[in-house]
């Protein structure tokens, strides 16, 4: 941290400045200049509380110079992190596509959509047990019950499943049915004690991005789960808020290359809720794979029509087959795999 003192600081507010920052530990290194003085603050400037410091007597301004965050910065970690999900890397050269419905609706719907993911060529499932609607008056989702039939139809073809966590008082029934990936949803970025309590399981997390959240408070969110100890965090984008209105999101690809220059972890797409149609997913998805993204997180559904949540969203089986195909292309041109 730095703090420039104000022209007409005076000795005794320079040195209670410097006093604050030895309480906290940290040393100083003060430089007097002709129009005003300069206090640089040697150590981890993270145990300082910026507002604290900017409100002493004296100071014109505290500005950090090191980033808020910490184990999920690629500063402290140069290598990818890549996660394992009972034998699927995520975050290594391979791409990752998870496909699956929007919600967990009936055993012979999540029977055909398993069988669909596997079919083509995925190697996780997605659904949701716990829905976030934005009407109380729409399904919310089976909850425990929807976690049970999405676990027996996953299983019967080996695949991870990647479910919405809303509340802790689930987490239990989440041990108990080995859900693999926990979804951390756009409502619940900042659901500080929610982030708290997946930061103590041993289980990875993908976290999508507030529908209005900067980088910086998604990576400070990340940070929360690492505090905690699980450092199995991925990062999803599916589309921020905006002005436009003539989709559902706006998919923000530069996010893409950003985070991967600011964290080691891994960075996935979700192009089904940032386009809101069927129709924009393979263009999103194809744009995201190019942009450097790890994976995606797709919607699809045996018969999307019929679809109890997100219809208008949802890939056919054969639309997911064709979008792997193509994504396969992609993925041979910037020498990765699918
Ligand atoms: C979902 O993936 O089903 C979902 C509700 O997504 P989001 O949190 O991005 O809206
Ligand atoms: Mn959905």
């Amino acid at each position: 941290m730095i703090i420039v003192m104000n022209p007409d600081a005076s000795e005794e507010q320079i040195g209670g400045v410097v006093k604050r920052i030895k309480d906290f530990g940290l040393d100083v290194n003060i430089s007097r200049g002709t129009e005003r003085t300069v206090i640089g603050c040697i150590g981890d400037e993270r145990k300082l509380d910026i507002e604290s410091v900017d409100a002493l007597p004296g100071v014109e301004q505290a500005m950090n110079i090191v980033k808020p965050y910490k184990i999920v910065a690629r500063e402290w970690h140069k290598e990818n992190t890549v996660i394992d999900i009972k034998g699927v890397k995520l975050g290594g050269n391979q791409i990752q596509v998870i496909g699956g419905p929007c919600s967990v609706e009936t055993d012979d719907q999540m029977e055909k959509s398993a069988q669909a993911v596997f079919d083509a060529g995925c190697h996780m499932m997605r659904g949701g047990a716990f829905k976030p609607r934005t009407s109380p008056y729409a399904f919310q989702g089976h909850g425990v019950e929807g976690l049970a039939m999405f676990r027996k139809a996953a299983d019967r073809h080996n695949l991870p499943i990647v479910t919405e966590l809303m509340d802790v008082r689930t987490v239990d029934a989440f041990l108990e049915y080995g859900v693999d990936v926990i979804q951390i949803g756009t409502r619940n970025m900042q659901n500080f004690d929610l982030l708290k309590e997946v930061g103590k399981l041993n289980i990875p997390v993908i976290l999508k991005r507030g529908l209005s959240a900067t980088i910086s408070e998604w990576l400070m969110s990340a940070e929360y789960i690492a505090a905690g100890g699980n450092h199995n965090i991925i990062f999803c984008e599916r589309g921020i808020r905006t002005f436009e209105k003539a989709y559902r999101n706006v998919l923000d690809v530069t996010a893409i290359p950003v985070l991967k220059k600011e964290t080691h972890l891994p960075v996935i797409v979700d192009p089904s809720h940032a386009g809101g149609k069927a129709w924009m997913v393979p263009a999103l998805s194809q744009a995201a794979i190019a942009a450097g993204a790890d994976g995606l997180l797709v919607e699809m559904h045996p018969s999307p029509c019929d679809a109890w949540c997100d219809a208008d969203q949802a890939l056919t089986p054969q639309e997911l087959k064709n979008l792997m195909v193509t994504l396969g292309a992609i993925a041979g041109a910037i020498g990765r795999t699918l």
